[in-house]
């Protein structure tokens, strides 16, 4: 639990390490833990508004305020602010951040979005603008499920069920990996997790999802749900003491087996670590550990 300190502190996500594939589900989590306590019950003042973000805000800034912030939740890599009028969708992108506190100085060069509330300021710091804040009146209202509607399951919740994940990856042409990062057979998967699972259930990031044995993809179910709650765990340690902290450094990187390990010996059977791109992104793999 992190209290508020003298300086307003920054709950972002290891902006150093690599930009592109955070923030991930872990790291959002993280962020809204951050929070989420502190704003809750809080009464809306004001709302700021920077340059343009990917998708516009949907309703004048005006209707937020006044509201109450009822709590704070989390579907995928979504935010979802509970408002007594309705919700805010927030979405950190690929280099976005959330600072929560009082006395924050005027909006800076790559700050978008404040809420000024009573509480303190919820200020969305985004250099790359791949982030989103937006405006929905509920959750079935056509933009929440315009971006909600078709995520899948949460990893962490009981929803994620192996036989399940099995058949829905039988259904799929394309290669695990892709599958993965698409989100919308298991949520919350990005590029770090998807390597680093893969690499724990021996699959060779190419493979296509529907070649995945049965024991294998019981084997993929549980070392998503190990890597992501090992991350979790790690990212809470790690916010304990962000007070000194504007260097974050990489929380997770830091006993990855393969992710950002070009070349590197495999920790497991020393072999290179093989790079390669697939769609836009690299992925990680140890040829030797995953065969097939
Ligand atoms: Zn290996």
């Amino acid at each position: 639990m992190i209290m508020e300190g003298p300086r307003p502190r920054r709950f972002a996500v290891n902006p150093h390490a690599a930009p592109v594939d955070m923030p991930e589900l872990p790291e959002v989590e993280v962020t809204r833990l951050s929070f989420a306590q502190q704003i809750a019950h809080a009464q809306v003042l004001q709302v700021g508004l920077g340059k343009p973000l990917r998708w516009p805000l949907g309703v004048d800034a005006e209707t937020l305020v006044g509201q109450t912030v009822q709590g704070v939740r989390r579907r995928g890599k979504y935010l979802l602010v509970d408002m007594s009028g309705g919700l805010l969708l927030l979405h950190l992108g690929m280099s976005g951040s959330l600072q929560f506190g009082r006395g924050l100085p005027g909006l800076g060069k790559h700050d978008h979005f404040d809420l000024v509330t009573t509480h303190g300021t919820l200020r969305l710091h985004d250099p790359r603008r791949f982030g989103a804040v937006v405006w929905a009146e509920s959750q079935t209202a056509p933009m929440a499920q315009k971006l909600l509607g078709g995520l899948g399951v949460e990893p962490l919740s009981d929803d994620f069920e192996p036989i399940a994940f099995w058949r829905a990856l039988q259904k799929r042409k394309a290669s695990i990996k892709q599958v993965l990062l698409a989100g919308d057979v298991v949520v919350g998967v990005g590029n770090i997790y998807a390597s680093e699972a893969l690499f724990r259930a021996r699959i060779r990031p190419t493979a296509a999802a529907c070649g995945v044995s049965k024991p294998r993809a019981q084997m993929l179910h549980l070392a998503i749900r190990e890597v992501l709650s090992r991350a979790l765990a790690q990212g809470g340690s790690t916010l304990r003491d962000f007070s000194n902290a504007q260097g974050q450094s990489g929380y997770f990187q830091l006993e990855a087996m393969v992710y950002d390990r070009a070349g590197l010996p495999c920790k497991v059977c020393q072999s290179p670590v093989v790079q390669l791109r697939q769609g836009q992104r690299s992925t990680f793999y140890c040829p030797v550990c995953q065969k097939r």
